[in-house]
């Protein structure tokens, strides 16, 4: 990429950009929708940006949802989409244990109903969903019957997270030749009004601490993510863009990569994040800040309307 980066993207500009690519990776939250609102034109942006022929596909780390669910919720919003152009976390790790880790075995599985139909999908036989109570003692709980069959841990969204879960995936670590994968990263999962909640992140260092090493993550930024997509419909990076609200997960990934990156600041970061990253001479961080950025998609409206 020539020139200077993090660029206002306005005007004739538009046009120009969207003519260099012919695939677009959208991230969702704080992108396309805010909670369970539609940000106001992105249904048109996408819908018009297929209709010229753009292929267009939806990246995101949330793996509380099946493809199918979010074609629902996209449906509902005004989007038009199929289920194979959306790749969640939870489809993701399912085709990352097939086709990279060609696990055999059974997963223990930390995370929500939608990772469960994922795996159950590729053919994948998940335990441990829903609540898991203490009970007994210490000696009890580092005794916990293991399956044998199970050969990989894998660490989602799991609203029924507890120091019993915590425990059974430690155990199961510390077997030899146990795999051990996350969904993603994200510390918070931020809401309207300035909330947030703690997002997977928070369990993976929790198990990670306990199983005293490191996870391998299925999401943004790492290039699974990408490279799945890619893979399967054959998207050339050169003509490719990644637009995302967060610097450290979205425009990462397209840096990493080599895809051109669009910021929008109807989300996370804000484009003084991307300047203090651009400024700040570290190299790693240059990978945060975006090739260009809107205040929302629908800055890309009037140029696919013309
Ligand atoms: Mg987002």
């Amino acid at each position: 990429m020539s020139g200077s980066k993090c660029v206002r993207l306005t005007g004739a500009l538009v046009k120009q950009v969207l003519d260099s690519v012919d695939s677009v990776l959208f991230d969702c939250d704080g992108v396309i929708w805010r909670g369970d609102q539609a940000v106001p034109g992105a249904a048109q942006v996408i819908n018009l940006l297929k209709e010229k022929g753009k292929k267009v596909f939806f990246v995101t780390n949330n793996s509380s949802k099946t493809r199918k669910m979010y074609v629902d919720k996209m449906t509902t919003l005004g989007f038009h989409v199929k289920e194979e152009e959306v790749f969640g976390t939870a489809y993701c790790s399912a085709v990352y244990l097939k086709t990279v880790c060609k696990l055999q075995g059974k997963v223990y599985l930390i995370g929500s109903n939608a990772m469960q139909q994922e795996l159950e999908a590729v053919g994948i036989q998940p335990l441990g969903m829903g609540p898991d109570h203490i009970s007994g003692k210490q000696a009890d709980w580092a005794n916990v019957p293991l399956d044998p069959e199970v050969k990989a841990v894998v660490v989602g969204f799991d609203e029924h997270f507890s120091y019993m879960k915590l425990n059974r995936a430690m155990q199961y670590l510390s077997q030899e030749g146990c795999l051990f994968v996350g969904t993603n990263r994200d510390t918070r999962l931020p809401l309207e009004g300035g909330k947030a909640v703690p997002g997977t992140g928070c369990l993976l260092q929790a198990v990670e601490t306990a199983a005293q090493h490191r996870a391998q993550t299925v999401g943004k930024p790492n290039n699974f993510m990408f490279d799945c997509v890619a893979s399967q419909f054959g998207v050339n990076p050169d003509h490719c863009l990644m637009v995302g609200d967060r610097l450290d997960t979205d425009i990462m990934l397209g840096s990493n990569c080599g895809l051109k990156t669009l910021l929008t600041l109807t989300g996370v970061s804000t484009v003084a994040d991307a300047e203090d990253h651009q400024k700040s001479g570290s190299a790693e961080r240059q990978g945060m800040v975006p090739d260009y950025y809107v205040e929302s998609i629908a800055d890309l409206l009037p140029a696919l309307q013309g």
